[in-house]
């Protein structure tokens, strides 16, 4: 019985490891094929063999190929071009059209195709549109791009490289041509003339020869020109006097231009608190008064205006005084801190809601023009006085604003370096030498 049972346990025995040694000898089998497979994938990846990719696409990421006979087009658009014109030209499919404007913002993007703009888009080996892009702006664009859940867009805003330019020039007969003539476009001109208002009298005040450098900043998206930035520094021989400004903006704050000492250039006060059409009676201590018939001094300057305009505050200040007083008719008077005030006489009225004691800020309404008291038409009689002395205002000279806070005094004054020597080396190029004559 136990030899029976023996070969029956051998048999029994053998039935059960044959079936062992067929899964060791396919374990075997897959584990070589892995190998190999293995062994050409890296042999594949190193020399990117391209019978291999059959091989390999089964069970491998296949390298992206596809990339590259993908067709990319830069097209300009044309005067009466719509997108739908250009998806004609290009044999794009109309659905995709229908699925790309079906998007809001691109719908708004491309509404309006401008002629002359680009317009780049790339397609699939099979024709079909992979991408989209498109400029809004000087340096926006949409962008479309097909994925596996229909097409996505979105606003792209590329970053501008800034570069420094400078321009100089000598005025011969206007400033204005003179600036044109070396190169600054109106924006920047215009600049000028507020960075220098205090310092320079761009109306009567310059002379032929006068010369001026200004270093200011381009922008550019990679070689393409952008749009002008800010003027960083500038320089104005008048009459052999040297005014010289430097752009500063603190990290929190706002930009202002200083002198190379870090003194303010603005002013703290307006020349005229108001737009008048002429001077009709100047500032005279000796003068005649034009009804008394008495030599009555003018304290004043006389700005006529008509009847209604509007009257600023001069400066920062507190109104001291709101109401009639005698030849003035209606008068306001703001005091502005040490010892100036300033008058402003032959009111229509005031502005509602204003009392003595109301702060207001210099260019805030504070009345209208008038010609109450003794006046012979519609006229502002202002007055600047420094401790109760009348003083010209047209001529008188105006306190600053505060200059730059000291705690920025030594990065001004590394910034105000580079920008001058960057000036003058620009300036001290042979183009330039000829320009100055
Ligand atoms: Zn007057």
């Amino acid at each position: 019985m136990e030899d029976t049972k023996k070969p029956q346990g051998i048999q029994s025995g053998s039935a059960t490891t044959l079936p062992l040694y067929f899964s060791v000898f396919f374990f075997l089998l897959a584990a070589l094929a892995l190998m190999v497979f293995t062994v050409r994938y890296l042999v594949t990846s190193e020399s990117d063999a391209p019978d291999i990719t059959t091989t390999a696409s089964v069970a491998l990421p296949q390298p992206a190929t596809t990339s590259t006979t993908n067709l990319e087009q830069t097209i300009e658009v044309t005067e009466g071009d719509t997108l739908a014109d250009i998806f004609d030209r290009y044999n794009l499919d109309q659905r995709d059209l229908s699925a790309v404007l079906s998007m809001p913002n691109v719908k708004t993007a491309l509404r309006h195709i401008k002629p002359g703009n680009q317009m780049q888009l790339m397609m699939a080996p099979n024709g079909a549109l992979e991408k989209l892009s498109y400029q809004i702006g000087s340096n926006q664009f949409i962008k479309v791009a097909r994925t596996q859940h229909g097409f996505i867009s979105k606003t792209v805003t590329e970053a501008l490289e800034t570069r420094k330019a400078v321009a100089q020039g000598v005025v011969r007969s206007s400033f204005y041509s003179a600036a044109q003539n070396a190169g600054l476009p109106t924006s920047l001109i215009l600049d000028l003339g507020k960075i220098f208002a205090w310092q320079v009298n761009f109306k009567q005040g310059l002379h032929p020869g006068d010369t001026f450098e200004v270093l200011y900043e381009e922008r550019y998206l990679g070689d393409k020109f952008v749009e002008y930035g800010d003027i960083l520094a500038a320089k104005f021989y008048v009459n052999g006097e040297l005014f010289e400004a430097i752009r500063f903006k603190p990290a929190k704050g706002i930009a202002r231009y200083y002198t190379p000492m870090g003194n303010s250039l603005d002013r703290a006060f307006m020349r005229a608190p108001l737009k008048y059409t002429r001077i009709s009676s100047s500032f005279n201590l000796n003068r005649k008064h034009p009804i008394l018939g008495i030599t009555r001094p003018h304290e004043g300057v006389d700005l006529a205006a008509n009847w209604g305009t509007p009257v600023t505050a001069a400066g920062n200040g507190v109104i001291s005084f709101e109401g009639k007083e005698g030849g003035y008719g209606n008068l306001v008077i703001v005091s502005h801190g040490q010892g100036i005030t300033t008058r402003y006489g032959h009111l229509s009225r005031f502005v509602k809601g204003l009392r003595p004691g109301d702060h207001v800020s210099m260019g805030q309404v504070i009345a209208y023009v008038g010609s109450t008291g003794l006046a012979t038409g519609p006229h502002l009689h202002y007055e600047y006085r420094i401790n109760d002395a009348p003083q010209n205002p047209l001529t008188v000279k105006l306190p600053g604003t505060a200059p730059l806070p000291a705690k920025y005094r030594k990065s001004f004054l590394a910034q105000t370096r580079v920008y001058l020597a960057q000036m003058d080396k620009a300036i001290s190029m042979p183009y330039q030498l000829t320009e100055l004559g």
